[in-house]
């Protein structure tokens, strides 16, 4: 899950990272004054909190000297849509926007850490010279890139933070705060499960404080078992029909288009999504009923794909492999008493049982199309879509 700037910050302030003094994050221009007085004296900088970076150039980061220019900013800034080169076209609407006390900058430098996949740990990467995206600079200037690795189990060593630092030439007199903010995003990024934690850029002020003027934190879902913080946390990309999902435990990332996909497993879902484009359709959603697919669940999977008013056609594609297949369609056919389908319904079951839940099915007087294998049901999903 992606964090917005202002909760990356929250974080940093816990973990003894220096950020710029604030006024909050705020989504009215009322709430502007009181913001302001928080930060103390200006200038200010407003920024759009919005999960995409390049928000600067965009115009979603802009500095107010005085609280008459702040007031316009953050009229214009709430309500926009910001389009950068990570949002696509459409943009992403700004909802938020973070009141900071501006900061002067001196240099500005780049540090994250993240996972090392071939050396299986953590890697601080970092540059002298920030403001870049990284992926620009590693096209263009790769040896300007540093890098350290980290033993997760004690975290950045203090020679490894001296070794950035000096070819960071961060001011000597600096670097007590340099380690402590080196090791401090590791920490964070160890503390969280986080799979990435960039600050871009760290700057250095004419006073020569050290301070992380951006915060973007990523966390790692697979360990929200263990994140109750995290697993708190709104996830402000998912849409409203995914956090239902979520809440109840069905895996569901909405889609463009018409074909509503009943699934149980994440491999079959894919392959399920790929046999509907193949038939000349394209899936409303990608979903994962889970291992059990009983009535409950399926229920609640059929109403959120339901919610969808894209959809114009459902395919369940179940495969019984620790649940039986005529369990399976006992467990479709009760969740149909409870939802009205409104749109054709296509089933495909396959594995132990099948013959007999196929029978069930058949005999239930429900009206829906049974098909005999994958392919036979996104063809029958995608004609049925097309008809209605
Ligand atoms: P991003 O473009 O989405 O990564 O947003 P950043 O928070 O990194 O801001 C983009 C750029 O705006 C930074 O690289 C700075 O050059 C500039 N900037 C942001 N905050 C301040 C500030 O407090 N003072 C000054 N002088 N510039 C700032
Ligand atoms: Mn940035």
């Amino acid at each position: 899950m992606k964090l917005l700037e202002h909760e990356g910050k929250e974080i940093f302030r816990r973990y003894g990272i220096p950020v710029p003094p604030t006024g909050g994050v705020i989504a009215k221009p009322a709430q502007l004054t009181a913001a302001l007085k928080r930060a103390g004296k200006g200038p200010w900088v407003i920024k759009a909190q919005v999960l995409a970076g390049g928000r600067g150039k965009a115009g979603g980061v802009k500095i107010a000297k005085t609280p008459k220019e702040a007031a316009e900013i953050v009229k214009k800034m709430l309500g926009m849509r910001l389009i950068t080169p990570q949002t696509g076209e459409k943009g992403i609407k700004v909802d938020t926007v973070l009141v900071d006390k501006a900061s002067d900058i001196t240099r500005e430098i780049y540090i994250s850490v993240v996972l090392d996949r071939k050396l299986g740990c953590p890697v601080v990467i970092a540059s002298a010279e920030g403001g870049v995206e990284i992926e620009e600079l590693a096209k263009h200037k790769p040896h300007a890139i540093l890098r350290e690795a980290v033993d997760p189990s004690s975290g950045l060593k203090a020679f490894q933070a001296r070794r950035l630092a000096f070819a960071l030439r961060i001011p000597a007199e600096k670097l007590g705060d340099f380690t402590k903010l080196a090791t401090g995003i590791v920490n964070v990024f160890l503390g969280l499960d986080a799979s990435l934690v960039e600050v871009n850029p760290l700057i250095i002020t004419p006073k020569n404080e050290v301070i992380a003027l951006d915060a973007k934190v990523i966390t790692d879902d697979n360990a929200l078992f263990r994140q109750k913080d995290t697993a708190a946390r709104e996830d402000h990309e998912a849409t409203p029909l995914e956090k239902e999902a979520k809440k109840v435990g069905i895996s569901y990332i909405g889609l463009d288009g018409t074909i509503g996909c009943m699934v149980n497993g994440a491999g079959l879902a894919m392959a399920t999504m790929d046999s509907v484009n193949l038939a000349g359709g394209s899936p409303a959603n990608f979903l994962d009923v889970g291992g059990g697919a009983n009535v409950e669940q399926v229920t609640r999977a059929f109403q959120i794909i339901l919610k969808d008013k894209k959809v114009k056609a459902v395919l369940v594609n179940i495969f019984g492999g620790i649940m039986r297949c005529d369990v399976i369609a006992e467990g479709v056919l009760g969740a149909l008493k409870k939802v009205k389908m409104g749109v054709p319904l296509v089933v495909r079951l396959e594995g132990t049982n099948v013959k007999e839940g196929k029978m069930l099915l058949e005999r239930s007087g429900v009206k829906m199309t049974v098909a005999d294998s994958l392919w036979d049901a996104a063809k029958k999903a995608v004609a049925a879509a097309g008809r209605n």
